[in-house]
């Protein structure tokens, strides 16, 4: 008998995942959140109860990546499940660069909303899009049926002029990015609440309506990305405890994400549907330490930056009664994971192009010890790195250094990278950098950017 191979992938997936109900997917995307913002990540000062409990009734990675740090390359990254590099999408768009018509995400690579859709899942995206603001890049045309929210970089927190909120915009600053308004499908919407709060009631809603089937919810945050501003009473909240004002904001501005991702749970319990839900959290990229006051501790270097403070993130999962509560794994894994893992547990097919990221299940659920890839790569520009094991080797340019060396570090014994093993370790550098050139052969030059890269 002859069987298509639509017909062999159904029986495939019927097969290894046999569950009454596909579960729902909740991804949720925190932008620019730094390595030791959350409670649950070591910071003694903000308490982020609701964000830690995803680690609490699930898993935290301590060793979680992105693709790129900073923000559009790394939506790319996770968006496809793939290297960004591989399809030139390297460098981020900023302001009106969003518009050109050929900045975004290219339209010959799938989404993880496409794939999810043509499973049968109802899939939304509320939240920061960044990943092409003109028309055929909208979200509504990349695998999501709804959307809410804004498609460049950055978004102000309330519309000018900020009543009721404490503001770091510098006076006389042109309005926040004047060409990219809040949109419900492709519609401007004037929204009056500060926006983090918008976004938890648009995501709270799409629970409601779409709870009887399905559905992949991609709740993208743009807290606590800049402009730094927080309403008055969740600063006020932190008076006593945070001395400096700047981070007082910046306190202001994570504490009501962390009540949204609040929210969001408690829907899914009050539908009874947390066992039938995987909610995956992370932050984009590292923080951006100066101009949020954010931290990366214990890591070195921040947003913008190969060094680990950059690329390592807050990153969180729970399936109650399918991934075990309260584990700390700390094999390394990435963000583009989260593409096969919600296509593994949808039993979604997944697309023709070979994917970079692998399903974390076996791992988070503790059938393995470890995944099925041994190196992780970044190219950002000039700045490669790459890491195998518990060694990583990082060129990245530093101001007055524009052709820096490799360095090459145990991050195992080292977190920090403050102890570079190159000189003494020629031969593991030479076969680490002979690994990263045969793989960075394998990318395409930047789409939009600076032409230059490494190699
Ligand atoms: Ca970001």
């Amino acid at each position: 008998m002859v069987i298509s191979r639509r017909q062999f992938l159904a029986a495939a997936g019927a097969a290894l995942a046999p569950p009454a109900r596909k579960p729902n997917i909740i991804f949720i995307v925190a932008d620019d959140l730094g390595y030791g913002e959350l409670g649950c990540q070591g910071n003694p000062e903000i308490d982020t109860p609701h964000i830690d409990s995803i680690a609490r009734n699930g898993v935290r990675f301590t060793q979680g990546y992105v693709t790129a740090p900073v923000c559009c390359p790394s939506r790319a990254g996770f968006m496809t499940g793939r290297y960004q590099t591989r399809f030139g999408h390297e460098f981020n768009l900023i302001g009106r660069e969003n518009l050109k018509p050929d900045a975004g995400l290219p339209l010959d690579e799938v989404t993880l909303g496409d794939c999810l859709k043509r499973a049968g899942y109802a899939t939304g995206l509320i939240g920061k899009w960044h990943l092409g603001g003109s028309s055929r890049y909208h979200p509504l045309r990349r695998g999501f049926d709804e959307f809410y929210g804004f498609l460049h970089e950055g978004h102000f927190y309330i519309p000018p002029p900020y009543r009721g909120l404490i503001t770091r915009l510098r006076v006389n600053e042109p309005p926040y990015d004047d060409a990219n308004p809040i949109l419900r499908g492709e519609k401007p919407v004037e929204e009056r609440e500060y926006l983090t709060d918008a976004f938890t009631r648009e995501a709270v809603a799409f629970i409601d309506r779409h709870k009887e089937r399905p559905f992949f919810l991609y709740l993208a945050y743009n807290a606590v990305h800049s402009p730094m501003q927080a309403k008055v009473s969740d600063v006020r909240r932190f008076q006593d405890s945070i001395h400096d004002e700047q981070r007082r904001v910046f306190a202001g501005m994570l504490a009501p994400m962390d009540a949204g991702v609040g929210a969001v749970l408690d829907r899914l319990r009050k539908y009874n549907l947390d066992r039938d839900t995987l909610v995956l959290f992370i932050s984009d990229n590292g923080g951006p330490t100066a101009e949020l006051t954010s931290s990366n501790k214990p890591l070195r270097g921040g947003k913008g930056q190969l060094w680990e403070g950059g690329i390592r993130v807050p990153f969180l999962a729970q399936w109650p009664g399918t991934i075990p509560a309260g584990q700390v794994i700390e094999h390394p894994v990435c963000a583009m994971d989260v593409f096969p893992t919600a296509a593994a547990a949808a039993g979604a097919e997944l697309p023709g192009k070979p994917l970079d990221g692998v399903n974390l299940l076996p791992l988070a659920t503790g059938r393995s010890a470890k995944l099925p890839r041994e190196s992780l790569y970044w190219r950002y520009g000039m700045n490669v790195a790459l890491r195998k094991g518990e060694w990583k080797i990082v060129r990245q340019r530093e101001p007055g250094r524009e052709d820096p060396p490799f360095c090459l570090f145990n991050l195992g014994e080292d977190a920090g990278e403050t102890k570079d093993l190159a000189a003494a370790k020629p031969d593991l550098l030479r076969s680490l950098q002979a690994e990263l050139r045969a793989l960075n052969a394998q990318m395409m030059k930047p789409l939009w950017g600076p032409s230059q890269v490494w190699g």
